[in-house]
């Protein structure tokens, strides 16, 4: 007799796990919907983040589950993780980041093309952690701009994934022209980036 197997422990309908993209502000009536060409950009560009996962340490281990069925990224399009940073928009930086590697997370960053977003994944990441030594860099924001910091030691996927929504909220907001503007200009002048 073989045994029986049950994939889901609590029963609820299929439609209840489907949620579609929100549709973004503007006008509609019969046969027509009219909106703003940054709105429709900025929801294609925050359902489609590709991620580039920088995993060092733990917290790497943490972005694993993250990505596995049960927590599973691919829910709000983030499923295509990419290692070649000028195909990736979204450098999550994970784990311990030594002082010598400091000037690889940069280049890293560098070779991103823009529009680029950065993630500080965990307590090290975001400020050193435990790690208050000569070594390690404290917070990867000494060299890089970072636009949502992660809590934890490690963070819980669920931690990973509210950053990611985060991250969406800034994406779909963006203005196009904001990359261009005379602030984030400054920004990035004062990590000595053109
Ligand atoms: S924050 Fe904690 S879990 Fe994450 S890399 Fe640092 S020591 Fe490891």
């Amino acid at each position: 007799m073989p045994r029986p197997v049950s994939y889901n422990l609590i029963k609820k309908p299929l439609e209840a796990d489907i949620s579609i993209a929100d549709m973004p502000g503007g006008h509609h009536g019969e046969g027509f919907f009219a909106t703003s060409l940054d709105k429709v950009i900025g929801l294609a560009r925050k359902n489609s983040i590709w991620p580039l996962p920088f995993a060092t340490s733990c917290c790497g281990i943490e972005f694993m589950a993250t990505m596995g069925s049960h927590y599973d990224l691919a829910r709000f399009g983030s499923e295509r993780v990419g290692f070649s940073p000028r195909q990736c928009d979204l450098l999550m930086v994970m784990g311990t980041i030594a002082k010598k590697m400091g000037p690889v997370v940069k280049q890293v960053y560098l070779q991103m093309a823009e529009p680029r977003w950065v993630m500080a994944v965990g307590a090290c990441a975001s400020s050193g952690g435990i790690f208050d030594t000569y070594s390690v860099l404290q917070g990867i924001d000494q060299v890089v701009p970072v636009d949502v910091y992660v809590p934890g030691c490690p963070p819980r996927p669920e931690a990973i994934i509210d950053g990611v929504l985060r991250i969406q909220d800034l994406v779909g907001k963006e203005s196009l022209r904001r990359r261009n503007g005379e602030k984030y200009k400054a920004l990035l002048e004062s990590y000595g980036i053109q």
